[in-house]
């Protein structure tokens, strides 16, 4: 079975936790749930639907005004941005409008801005999005093609330090989440979209450049 990110194709099982497989790449280390253990997508959305990520749930809206704030320390004048998985009810999006960014948002599971390709973006956030992407490679070919050169990659995911007790990891207890990104996967993603990390907190969020 080959990797969901680099396509190599020596992957080992690594664990099986709630009837559900997760194997490991040997060259970048991601570990991930085959295909064959994907919810459906309408099993999916029921399960999203349960978070209240929507725009009136404060505590919510507090979170993402975090991740607003490193934003706006990427040094650009112009910031057009793409709210890449931006959820049912958009809600980055609506906050980023709210403080004068130019936004668009984007969720193929809830048909919002399914046009955004055409564009170009200086700044593409995935927020809690990438661990549930089932085909990585295609997603970031997307990216890749309107990114603008000069462009930030921004990716917010909880990274597996491999040290913690995998089957008691509170990340993987969500039936969605099937990617796990560690720092080694993350330097395999620099080549897949031929950008550098510009800026890490090694533990949950990534700026590429
Ligand atoms: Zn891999």
């Amino acid at each position: 079975m080959e990797c969901r990110l680099c396509g190599c194709p020596r992957t080992i099982h690594y664990a099986t936790e709630v009837n559900r497989e997760y194997r490991q790449c040997s060259q970048c280390h991601l570990i991930f749930v085959p295909d064959h253990h994907v919810l459906l997508l309408e099993d999916q959305i029921k399960r999203y639907a349960l978070h209240d990520n929507s725009y009136e749930n404060s505590d919510y809206c507090n979170y993402l005004k975090g991740v607003i704030k490193k934003i706006e320390r990427i040094p650009l004048l112009n910031k057009r941005i793409l709210d890449f998985g931006c959820g049912y009810d958009s809600v980055l999006t609506k906050l980023l409008h709210k403080e004068g960014f130019h936004s668009t948002a984007y969720d193929p599971l809830y048909n919002i801005g399914l046009d955004c390709f055409s564009q170009t973006y200086d700044i593409i956030i995935l927020c809690e999005v990438i661990e549930h992407i089932q085909d990585i490679q295609k997603a970031l070919t997307c990216i890749n093609s309107c990114l603008a050169s000069e462009g930030y990659l921004v990716i917010q995911t909880e990274l597996y330090n491999g040290l913690d007790d995998f089957s008691s990891w509170w990340y993987i207890q969500d039936p969605t989440h099937i990617n796990f990104f560690s720092k080694q996967s993350i330097t395999m993603l620099e080549d897949v979209i031929s950008r550098s990390v510009w800026h890490t907190n090694d533990s949950n969020f990534i700026i590429l450049h």
